[in-house]
């Protein structure tokens, strides 16, 4: 089992409600992290609150729409609460949004607008907006990872077809809020990196998809794991793979 992350430090997990985002959250706390998942809608994650309640005082669950400023807003004013003065050492920006079937010639704007908004401007905006909160590197701790959860399908090297446009733009736009946050936040040694999980079954992947959402986040976290202060600005995959941008 892999050590959790220092003692004085816990993570926050974006989506949290299910696929990815929940199995971070299991597997952290499987192995003695604190943590805050946020979801649109704590009252409905079941499965999140059944989590809670397993893990007393180890899990918060609070609210986060991170396509909605005011909803960012609100979580970066309760976000001190349930620290109790600890910082972040892991932010996991895994929220994240795919609208199938587009065809071109009817790619609507709206799609193209909510992926942008949910898969990149949130997750940039809700960095700069908990940057106070997480953990500068130290004499004795590294400082805190900003884990982006990407995808291959941002690659601008890999597209050689027309397939899921308002995905494939979002996440392209998220690497380049990656690659900024990265340099932005490199003079207090926070690290920040984009994530290709692989092909995973969770709602968004679907049942062909190759990989268990276990699998793929035990691997992920042993890349986390791995990173330090050169990493930073890199796009990775669930083996430390560097993919092309
Ligand atoms: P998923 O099963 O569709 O789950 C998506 C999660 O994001 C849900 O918890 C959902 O919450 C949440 N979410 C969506 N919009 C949100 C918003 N505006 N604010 C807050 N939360 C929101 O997807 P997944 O497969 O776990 O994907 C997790 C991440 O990995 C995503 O960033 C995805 O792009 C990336 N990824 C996945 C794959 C794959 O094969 N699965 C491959 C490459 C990359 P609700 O329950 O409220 O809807």
């Amino acid at each position: 089992m892999p050590e959790p992350i220092h003692a004085d430090l816990q993570c926050l997990v974006t989506g949290a409600s299910r696929g990815l985002g929940l199995e971070f959250v299991r597997q952290l706390l499987a192995r003695g992290d604190r943590v805050v998942a946020t979801c649109r809608h704590p009252g409905r994650a079941t499965a999140l609150n059944t989590l809670a309640g397993e893990h007393p005082g180890r899990l918060h669950v609070l609210p986060l729409d991170v396509s909605s400023a005011r909803s960012r807003d609100e979580l970066v004013r309760e976000l001190p609460l349930v620290l109790e003065g600890a910082r972040l050492g892991l932010l996991l920006n895994n929220a994240g949004v795919l609208q199938g079937g587009e065809r071109f010639g009817t790619v609507a704007e709206s799609d193209l607008e909510a992926s942008l908004r949910t898969n990149a401007t949130g997750p940039f905006l809700l960095t700069q907006g908990v940057a106070p909160f997480l953990a500068d590197a130290g004499t004795s701790q590294r400082g805190a990872i900003v884990a982006n959860l990407s995808s291959e399908i941002g690659s601008l090297a890999r597209r050689t077809e027309f397939r899921t446009p308002s995905y494939a733009i979002g996440k392209a736009a998220q690497n380049m809020g990656s690659v900024l946050l990265g340099r932005a936040l490199a003079p207090r040694g926070i690290v920040v990196v984009a994530l290709h999980p692989g092909w995973v079954r969770t709602d968004m992947g679907g049942a062909q998809a190759t990989t268990a959402a276990g699998d793929a986040v035990s691997a992920l976290l042993a890349v986390i794991d791995r990173l330090d202060a050169a990493d930073s600005g890199r796009f990775l995959d669930s083996q430390g793979r560097e993919l092309p941008w």
